[in-house]
C-alpha cells in the first residue's frame, strides 16, 4: 500500500514538473538484492542523447533530479552541443566504503544499460574512478580518467576557464577593466580556484575567497598560486597567512568588481542581495541566486551572467571527450561557445530590457524547440 501511495505521489510530482519540453523518460530503479534505489530523468533528447551527471546523496529526490535534468537540457542547448539533458540520483551516502560504493555504481550501470538516450557523467559524490566502473559495465559514460581517454576537466579547470572567458565579454559590457579588477570567490574548490587562476592571467586581483569553514581577505590581493597549493594540501583557507579572516557571510558585502559564487545554491537571495557591491556577478555554481535576487541585480545595475551560460565549460569538455576530441579541442570549444553565448545573452537582455536569465532561457528553449521540430514525436 505504501509503495502504491509513493508511486502516485511520484507520478503527480513528475507530471507537475512536466511541460512541452519534457521529461522524455523517468526511470525509478529499485534493486533490493543490493539495496539500490536510484532515479534517472531524461528530460529532452531532441538535440541528441542526454548528457548529465549522477548525484549520489542520501537525500537526493526525483524532484531535484528532474529540475537538474531540465537545467542540463538548457545548458547543453545553449552551448550548441549535440546532446539533450538528463540527470540521475543514487540514494546513498557518498562516503560509503569504496567496495560498497563500487557495488552500487556497477548495479546502477547495469540498470541503465538499455537506456541509451542517457549518457551519465560525474556529479556531487561521484568521481572519475566511478565513471571508470560504469565504462567497464556498459561503455557509455563521460568524465573518465585520463588513462581511459578522459579529459580531466577539474584538473585542467574547464569550468573556471569558461568563467574567465565569460568575464572578458561581460566586463566589456559593464565598462569594467579586467586588469586590476578586484575578484571575490565564494567556494575555493575546483571551479573557484581555476576561475581565480584564469582571471589572474587576465590581470584580475583575487581579494577574498571562502570555503565551507570561512573566508579570508587581503585588499592588496592574494597569491592564487600559493592559495591553491594551501587549499590542495587539505588545510582550511582561514589558516592561510597574509590575509585577514572573516565570516563567510561577510563576503557578500565586500567592496569589489567581480563576485563569483562557486559553491552552493541560492546563496544570493532576497535577504542578502542588496549588500552586494560588485558590478559583475559570474555564476560558477548551479542555481546560486534566487529569481528575486536576479531581478534585484537587474534593477540595480549589477550585470549577472547566469549559471548555464557562464559555467558550461565542464559539460562542453565532457561532450568533446565523448566524441573522441582532445584537451586542446575542448578548450577551444569552451572559448568559442562561451564567448559567443555570453555576448548573445547580454545583448538580447539589453535589447529586450529583461534579465540575462530570461534572455538565456529564451535562447536555449528556442534551440530545443527548433530541434524538436525535426523529431517524429513532439
Ligand atoms: P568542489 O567540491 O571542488 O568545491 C566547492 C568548494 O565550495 C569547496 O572549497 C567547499 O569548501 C566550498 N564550500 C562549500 N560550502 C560552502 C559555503 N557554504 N560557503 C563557501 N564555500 C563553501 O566543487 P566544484 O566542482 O568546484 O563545484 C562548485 C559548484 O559549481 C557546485 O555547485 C557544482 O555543481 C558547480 N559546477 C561545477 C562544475 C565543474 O566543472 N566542477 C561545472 C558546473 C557547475
Amino acid at each position: 500500500m505504501n509503495g502504491v501511495c509513493e508511486t502516485n505521489k511520484m507520478e503527480i510530482m513528475i507530471r507537475s514538473l512536466g511541460d512541452e519540453l519534457g521529461p522524455f523518460k523517468v526511470l525509478w530503479i529499485r534493486q533490493p538484492d543490493v539495496s539500490l534505489e536510484a532515479f534517472v530523468v531524461v528530460d529532452n533528447v531532441a538535440c541528441g542523447p542526454a548528457i548529465g551527471g549522477i548525484r549520489m546523496a542520501i537525500d537526493v529526490t526525483v524532484g531535484e533530479v528532474a529540475r537538474l535534468a531540465r537545467a542540463m537540457t538548457l545548458k547543453n542547448a545553449a552551448a550548441g552541443l549535440p546532446h539533450g539533458g538528463g540527470k540521475a540520483g543514487i540514494v546513498a551516502n557518498p562516503s560509503l566504503p569504496s567496495a560498497r560504493k563500487e557495488q552500487l555504481v556497477r548495479a546502477f550501470a547495469h540498470s541503465i544499460r538499455e537506456l541509451t538516450e542517457y549518457i551519465p557523467g560525474p556529479d556531487m559524490g561521484l568521481n572519475e574512478e566511478c565513471m571508470a566502473w560504469i565504462k567497464d559495465e556498459i561503455g557509455r559514460v563521460v568524465g573518465l580518467p585520463k588513462v581511459l581517454g578522459g579529459i580531466p576537466l577539474d584538473e585542467i579547470g574547464a569550468t573556471g576557464f569558461g568563467l574567465a572567458i565569460s568575464a572578458e565579454v561581460a566586463a566589456e559590457r559593464a565598462s569594467l577593466d579586467l586588469h586590476g579588477a578586484r575578484v571575490v570567490i565564494q567556494g575555493f574548490g575546483a571551479v573557484g580556484m581555476h576561475a581565480a587562476r584564469f582571471l589572474a592571467e587576465r590581470g584580475g586581483k583575487l581579494v577574498a575567497a571562502s570555503d565551507r569553514q570561512g573566508a579570508i581577505f587581503n585588499a592588496d590581493g592574494l597569491s592564487v598560486e600559493k592559495l591553491t597549493a594551501h587549499k590542495r594540501s587539505g588545510r582550511p583557507l582561514q589558516d592561510f597567512s597574509g590575509a585577514v579572516s572573516m565570516s563567510g557571510d561577510d563576503l557578500i558585502g565586500l567592496d569589489c568588481d567581480i563576485w563569483i559564487p562557486a559553491a552552493r545554491p541560492d546563496v544570493l537571495n532576497e535577504k542578502n542581495v542588496s549588500r552586494l557591491k560588485a558590478s559583475l556577478v559570474l555564476q560558477g555554481a548551479n542555481i546560486p541566486a534566487t529569481s528575486g535576487a536576479e531581478q534585484w541585480m537587474h534593477e540595480n545595475g549589477i550585470l549577472n551572467v547566469p549559471d548555464f551560460i557562464a559555467n558550461a565549460g565542464g559539460v562542453i569538455c565532457a561532450s568533446v571527450e565523448y566524441h573522441g576530441g582532445t584537451q586542446s579541442q575542448a578548450m577551444a570549444a569552451i572559448e568559442d561557445r562561451i564567448r559567443a553565448n555570453t555576448s548573445e545573452v547580454l545583448k538580447r537582455a539589453e535589447e529586450a530590457k529583461c534579465t540575462p536569465r530570461q534572455a538565456a532561457v529564451g535562447i536555449a528553449r528556442s534551440r530545443v524547440e527548433e530541434a524538436m521540430r525535426y523529431r517524429r514525436y513532439r
